[in-house]
């Protein structure tokens, strides 16, 4: 096994766009996707139009629909030409062939398990230590997982989202540091479009406690969900780790189900909230407008009501 680092990283990724057609083409298909952005008050929106990224986003996930399709992400019916990095905990790093990011990662975990993120939130840590210059997130089952069933992480080139560059001004402007003490800080953004409380710390431990202690708030406003709706994006920055979590009530929005001009075919998942919507139909990138992006994430994002409640009861729990 590899202990995992840039150098190897950046070779495997080289080895793979040059072996795998199927990813040289995407990768270079990437370079042509267009992009546009939409500005707000202190932080902006990015859609991108990527045409590959058609059967994740409308990928069937319910119940009946997974189990009657063979997993993409176990290994033996993963292609020949898709190799992996096997890393610590049971996880093999693979090139993404349907990429967003310049660099796109996914993660399984050799065993074909359930997505569950508290479980692994510290692999996550870990991950993002051996890797800084990368985000690494996750997607819950209802949350833009399409492998609700095969617990995996994405990872990416740090810079990508707005939400990377644009959280320390957000910070000062628009953020609510709601708890902290001497090891760690948790930050609540209510007016970012969508919801997020972020967690600040040196030491992964404390991240990971700290997390537990929000995850276990926010399932008691879910109780009815075997894990509360969530995305998560976690950086691993100048010895501290930055963890993301945007709470959410919605899978898909109103739009994604709606029919002729009225659909928007988004399914919103960690890089949407982390400031990228993804349009894999380019009548959906070109009519696209600033109120859909407002109403998308308001329907996705948990409302003002239970964030607060959330919020509350989170900082109450971790003050004990
Ligand atoms: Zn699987």
């Amino acid at each position: 096994m590899q202990k995992i680092n840039k150098e190897n990283l950046q070779s495997f990724f080289q080895e793979q766009k040059e072996n795998w057609p199927l990813a040289k083409n995407n990768y270079n298909g990437l370079e042509k996707v267009e992009e546009k952005e939409f500005q707000f008050e202190g932080f902006k929106i990015k859609v991108q139009f990527n045409p590959e990224r058609i059967k994740s986003t409308s990928a069937k996930v319910d119940k009946e629909a997974i189990e009657k399709r063979a997993c993409f992400l176990c290994e033996k019916n993963r292609p020949e030409l898709q190799t992996k990095i096997e890393l610590e905990n049971g996880y093999s790093l693979l090139v993404n062939p349907f990429p967003i990011l310049k660099q796109h990662f996914t993660i399984p975990q050799n065993e074909h398990i359930d997505q569950n993120f508290i479980n692994h939130i510290g692999d996550m840590l870990n991950m993002a230590e051996c890797l800084e210059g990368y985000s690494f997130f996750y997607n819950g089952p209802k949350s833009g997982a399409s492998a609700p069933d095969h617990m995996h992480f994405q990872a990416g080139e740090n810079g990508f989202m707005p939400t990377d560059s644009e959280y320390i001004n957000l910070k000062k402007n628009n953020g609510k540091l709601i708890t902290y003490n001497d090891r760690i800080k948790v930050y609540s953004f209510n007016h970012y479009l969508r919801k997020m409380i972020s967690i600040e710390a040196d030491r992964a431990q404390d991240i990971v406690s700290t997390c537990k202690i929000l995850y276990s708030s926010f399932e008691k406003l879910q109780a009815e969900e075997k894990e509360p709706l969530l995305n998560a994006i976690c950086i691993y920055k100048n010895k501290k780790y930055c963890l993301h979590i945007f709470p959410r009530k919605l899978h898909r929005p109103s739009q994604f189900f709606a029919e002729g001009n009225d659909q928007l075919l988004i399914s919103p998942g960690a890089v949407d909230m982390g400031g990228v919507i993804i349009t894999p139909r380019k009548e959906d990138f070109d009519k696209i407008t600033k109120e859909d992006i407002i109403d998308i994430y308001k329907q996705v994002s948990l409302d003002d009501f239970a964030f607060d409640k959330l919020c509350q009861n989170f900082t109450k729990l971790v003050m004990l």
